[in-house]
């Protein structure tokens, strides 16, 4: 690792925005490190400035307010597969970040930075994905909230600019009748391209045990965690039984198929188009039994 970077260490939001509108382009920053120190190890990237976010106690929240969930950008993802809340509001979120690396790893890293560090394999992000997550971005031009479709860039790397920090993910939070999980198969780990996750979040109409809406996101099978949108309109308005979420899945495979036809990686559709298959309908059944 060089040595030849500034080190910042700001206690608060203000002073963060601060630093980083003084320092230049080659400046990263810096919250769990589980990513970046990685980088920084295997020189990757060699910044002149690091600025870390720790000691930005405002960052750490998980909350409720008016039907709406926030999660400060400094959160780990322990702290959100323990918290109550995000358990009874958002199980799928919760059980993400379970499936984040080991307990150290989910000890030190936040959702913010998972996020920001763009990779196809982002737990967090399918499961923010099939929430229908916004993101707030600060900076010393004030605050803009950004929507999912709205966060990657073409590159697929989160827009962001040079004196912005991510400073809080929000969602609406499940009601009574929406059930929720998530589910990967493969070990980030081992190789990120051999992971393929599924994220839904359903909604039913009791009286009638049909799907009144749902949302299905993919992990693993484009540059970004993505919605099988066709996959969900098959669902909609439809009974809620095994030959019905038979069709749906179907859909989730030829979508997983359409977007690894697009990518590098063809080679993995053997594999994928099935995968998908097999962890969606064990997510169905565990989330319909609720
Ligand atoms: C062994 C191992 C296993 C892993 N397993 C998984 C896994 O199973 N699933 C998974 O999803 N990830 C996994 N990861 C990746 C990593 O742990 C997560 O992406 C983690 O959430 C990153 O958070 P961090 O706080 O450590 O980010 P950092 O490493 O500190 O930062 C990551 C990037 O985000 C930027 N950044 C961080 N916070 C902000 C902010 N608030 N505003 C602007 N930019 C910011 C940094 O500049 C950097 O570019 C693994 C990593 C390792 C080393």
């Amino acid at each position: 690792m060089s040595n030849s970077f500034k080190y910042y260490s700001p206690t608060s939001v203000e002073e963060t925005i601060e630093v980083l509108k003084k320092c230049n382009e080659s400046t990263c920053v810096l919250a769990g490190g589980t990513d970046l120190i990685v980088k920084l190890k295997k020189h990757m990237i060699d910044p002149e400035n690091i600025v870390n976010l720790k000691k930005v106690d405002e960052l750490n929240y998980i909350e409720e307010k008016d039907g709406i969930v926030k999660i400060g950008a400094m959160t780990t993802h322990s702290q959100i597969e323990q918290s109550p809340l995000i358990n009874g509001k958002a199980a799928i979120l919760a059980e993400a970040c379970r499936h984040v690396g080991s307990t150290q790893i989910r000890n030190l890293g936040t959702i913010g930075g998972n996020i920001m560090n763009s990779s196809a394999a982002a737990d967090s992000v399918a499961a923010l994905t099939a929430l229908d997550a916004s993101f707030v971005m600060i900076g010393s031009s004030g605050e803009r909230t950004v929507s999912m479709d709205q966060l990657h860039g073409k590159s697929g790397n989160v827009i962001r600019d040079k004196d912005e920090i991510l400073k809080e993910i929000f969602f609406k939070s499940l009601n009574g009748s929406t059930v929720s999980g998530f589910k990967k198969l493969g070990r980030r780990s081992a190789l990120a391209i051999v992971v393929v996750s599924i994220g839904i979040v359903l909604e039913n109409d009791p009286r009638k045990n049909t799907c009144k809406n749902i949302r299905i996101s993919l992990g693993g099978i484009s540059r970004n965690p993505s919605r099988a949108k066709a996959a969900e309109q098959f669902l909609i308005g439809r009974e809620i039984n095994i030959k019905n979420i038979k069709g749906c899945l179907d859909k989730v495979s030829e979508f997983t198929v359409d977007n690894l036809e697009k990518s590098p990686f063809k080679n993995l559709i053997p594999h994928k188009r099935y995968a998908v298959k097999g962890i969606g309908m064990e997510v169905f059944e565990r989330i319909c039994k609720r």
